[in-house]
């Protein structure tokens, strides 16, 4: 489909203002630009969206929210840190999105992860709008009890903001089970008020949902499915480089094993363990999520099979498969080009935009199939809005009829995205394709809703 000239060059002076008005925050700038590259073919196909003042709104938060979040550490010595949350946009429901504790956070990074997820939630079909939030917090080394007070310091504030109506926070990089429950203890305590649907990622016993911290790994996975199953093939005997391994890249790891691929790695911020007989998943939960420890540990009491990386990619691994599951910009063209040059197929992004721009435009020249995190990785908020209906409804669905809407939800994304990139020109392009049919459901709520 050809593009009306003043839709791009509309799309071009937006990007040059946004810049311009949101200044020192690239990753906010690489997720716009991502997106706005790709609308140009819908804005000329329905001028309705061209209208002034609509990408422009959907690429302005509807608010932001930063604060001070002062607690004491063990030994008494308080510490000041930065809370956020950015509540991006609720045309399809209450804002919906995670909270990240890393010390990277920072505005921009919280802003680039909202923007994000107005798309990915639109994807899912069920009525849940875009926010992000976090803070500059590290987890890491602190004790129960000082992540216990640090939670509860920051729901002191974040309270006034969220509510089962209004915004739904959930866990991400550094936020877990545990996380989750100091945050809504802190809630109910404050509020008395037993609001289960005000947060998602709960634990089994107090209105969490089965299947929820298994869905992002296992939805990136299906989605990979999905993608080689389009080309004749499927995951089984594939191997597989996967990166992180925190709960994506865990949950990656046993979908990976239950659909008869071998993952042969996982990563830290410290390095990477390839493992020649496939990553021992029983080791791997023991090492990460009961005892919190490093990688290394993982390769020291495995044995001979495994080998730990210092400081090394994980992409320098052969595989037929890729799932970056650690964090942003993980993956360069260094790393997409070795990744083709090993005979990759498919990339599918269990983390949020893992891939540099370069990297992505690489793999689609070389024909591998790519799914972005807008897509891929969606089934963990999915869940998310059913955590929230089960919540609403005060029953708890079983495990088999929630991973049975998991599955069913993942081969929805992957047809729109698939259908939509056809529609538009550009068939095999789930970048092009999650952008626009996000784009087209956001756009036409905001029309109907007017000017707000
Ligand atoms: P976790 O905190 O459970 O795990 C994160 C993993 O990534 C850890 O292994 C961590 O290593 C590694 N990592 C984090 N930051 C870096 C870094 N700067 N460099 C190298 N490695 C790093 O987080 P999740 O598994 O929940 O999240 C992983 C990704 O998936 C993120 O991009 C997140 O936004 C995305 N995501 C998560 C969803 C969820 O449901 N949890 C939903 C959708 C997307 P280390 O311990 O050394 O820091």
């Amino acid at each position: 489909m050809t593009t009306r000239p003043d839709s791009q060059t509309q799309l071009d002076a937006l990007r040059g203002e946004i810049e311009r008005r949101n200044p020192a925050q690239p990753e906010f700038h690489q997720a716009v630009h991502e997106v706005l590259d790709t609308l140009a073919p819908v804005l000329a196909a329905r001028p309705e969206y061209a209208e002034p003042g609509l990408v422009e709104r959907l690429c302005e938060p509807e608010r932001q929210v930063i604060f001070r979040v002062p607690w004491q550490d063990d030994k008494g010595r308080v510490h000041v840190n930065r809370g956020f949350r950015v509540e991006f946009n609720s045309a399809l429901g209450p804002y919906k999105g995670g909270l990240r504790f890393h010390p990277s956070v920072n505005l921009g990074i919280v802003k680039f992860l909202g923007f994000e997820q107005i798309f990915k939630n639109a994807l899912t079909g069920l009525g849940i709008g875009g926010g992000k939030g976090g803070s500059d917090f590290d987890p890491h080394g602190r004790s129960d009890a000082e992540v216990m007070r640090f939670c509860q310091s920051f729901m002191t504030e974040l309270y006034r903001h969220i509510g089962e109506h209004t915004d739904v926070p959930a866990g991400d990089i550094g936020v877990g089970g545990r996380e989750i429950g100091y945050l809504f203890g802190q809630y109910r305590r404050i509020t008395n008020r037993w609001e289960a649907g005000v947060l998602t990622g709960k634990g089994p016993g107090w209105g969490g949902s089965a299947i929820r911290p298994e869905a992002t790994g296992y939805g990136s996975v299906l989605f990979a499915e999905a993608m080689l199953r389009e080309r004749g093939e499927d995951l089984e005997g594939q191997t597989a480089v996967v990166s992180g391994s925190g709960n994506v890249a865990i949950y990656t790891i046993e979908k990976l094993l239950a659909l008869g691929a071998n993952p042969l790695t996982c990563s830290d911020s410290g390095g990477y363990v390839v493992d020649d007989k496939g990553i021992d998943l029983d080791l791997l939960k023991q090492v990460k999520e009961v005892e919190r420890g490093r990688i290394s540990d993982y390769a020291e009491r495995r044995g001979s099979s495994a080998r730990y990386v210092s400081g090394g990619r994980v992409w320098e691994v052969p595989a037929d498969v890729a799932l970056p599951s650690a964090t942003q910009n993980e993956l360069d063209e260094n790393d997409a080009a070795t990744l083709v040059r090993n005979g990759v197929k498919a990339v599918s992004e269990g983390a949020n935009m893992p891939t540099v721009p370069e990297a992505v435009h690489l793999f689609q020249r070389a024909g591998v199939a790519f799914g972005p995190g807008k897509a891929a990785n969606a089934g963990g908020v999915a869940v998310s809005a059913l955590e929230m209906a089960q919540n609403h409804a005060r029953t708890a669905w079983s495990p088999a009829r929630v991973e049975e809407e998991l599955a069913r939800i993942m081969g929805d994304i992957h047809t729109t995205c698939h259908e939509t990139a056809e529609r538009y020109g550009a068939p095999g392009d789930y970048v092009t394709g999650a952008n626009i049919a996000g784009f087209e459901r956001v756009a036409d709520s905001m029309l109907a809703q007017g000017v707000i």
